[in-house]
């Protein structure tokens, strides 16, 4: 490509079409690594000079390098493309879109892991899309947490704790519990963890069936926070934020309204001398709270 600019514009109009929907046919042409899973959902996609990387929310990325003259096409389903079919090295579709790179001159992808997730950390726990999983066990699990001071988001995507809850289950499932999250477990009372994992098993044997995720039939697109940044909650109004979490910094979507159960701001001790500086109107909680996140976890979007 002679316009170095042309990735960057590429990577925009990609994330416009793909992101927070989910896979419904992905093929990349000697691809080195694990395909996503099939319902897998875009959930970032970044760009460094001539290589993208393309975040799925069941842990893969995909790494594409493209050759000089490669580019990336955005087609609505159903259009006819540019070049010829045969000549495509990566094919990613959605429901609306398919993006498609030609002249890659590869494709990798890997698993983002972190100490947490990886299975030699620990034994892993419950498979929660079985309907004979232990769910007390994994109520279990997430009460004995080894970490005290991790908090109800990372917990929720640590496998020791349970499996089958993705990015998007994860922010679907604080929400319909009222969870803020970054509550920290040991803050929450049991019955908050147990409606937590209760909540995680109906919403994920819900949507085993199809790749579309829903978790809110009543809201326009089926989930309730999931990639509604800046919308309205359908329960309070309030509008949705979004920040990052973690060392993987994946996207957490939350409504700050109503998600308020274990806030860590609600509960300082007004003797503390950070929280008595602290200007008590929402936007100003808002924007603190923000900014201790992005202190640990740089913005990545
Ligand atoms: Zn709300």
């Amino acid at each position: 490509m002679s316009d170095k600019n042309a990735l960057p514009h590429a990577a925009a109009a990609l994330r416009t079409a793909l992101l927070g929907h989910a896979t419904e046919a992905f093929f990349a042409q000697r691809l080195m690594g694990p395909a996503p899973t099939q319902g897998a959902v875009v959930e970032n996609i970044l760009c460094y000079g001539q290589h993208l990387e393309i975040v799925f929310d069941d842990g893969i990325v995909m790494h594409a390098q493209l050759r000089r003259k490669g580019s990336w096409h955005l087609y609505r389903v159903g259009e006819k493309w540019h070049k010829r079919r045969s000549r495509a090295d990566i094919v990613i579709e959605t429901g609306e879109w398919v993006a498609v790179c030609f002249g890659a001159s590869s494709a990798e992808t890997y698993r983002q892991l972190d100490q947490h997730r990886h299975p030699r950390a620990g034994r892993s726990g419950p498979d929660i899309g079985r309907t004979d999983a232990d769910l007390q066990e994994c109520v279990s699990r997430m009460m004995h947490y080894d970490n005290p001071d991790a908090t109800i988001s990372e917990a929720l995507l640590d496998q020791r704790v349970m499996r089958g809850v993705g990015n998007v289950f994860r922010c679907e499932i604080l929400w319909a519990c009222g969870v803020h999250p970054w509550a920290r477990i040991t803050e929450l009372p049991q019955s908050s963890i147990l409606d937590i994992v209760l909540t995680a098993a109906s919403q994920v044997r819900a949507n085993l069936e199809s790749p579309a995720r829903v978790t809110a039939p009543h809201v326009a697109g089926g989930l309730a926070v999931y990639a509604r940044n800046g919308h309205k909650c359908s329960r309070c109004g309030d509008i949705i934020a979004l920040a990052n979490s973690g060392e993987e910094k994946r996207p957490v979507y939350w409504c700050s309204g109503c998600q308020i159960a274990g806030e860590p701001f609600r509960e300082l001790d007004q003797s503390d001398p950070v929280a008595r500086l602290m200007d008590p109107h929402p936007a100003a909680v808002l924007f603190m709270s923000d900014f201790f996140r992005n202190r640990e976890a740089p913005a990545g979007l």
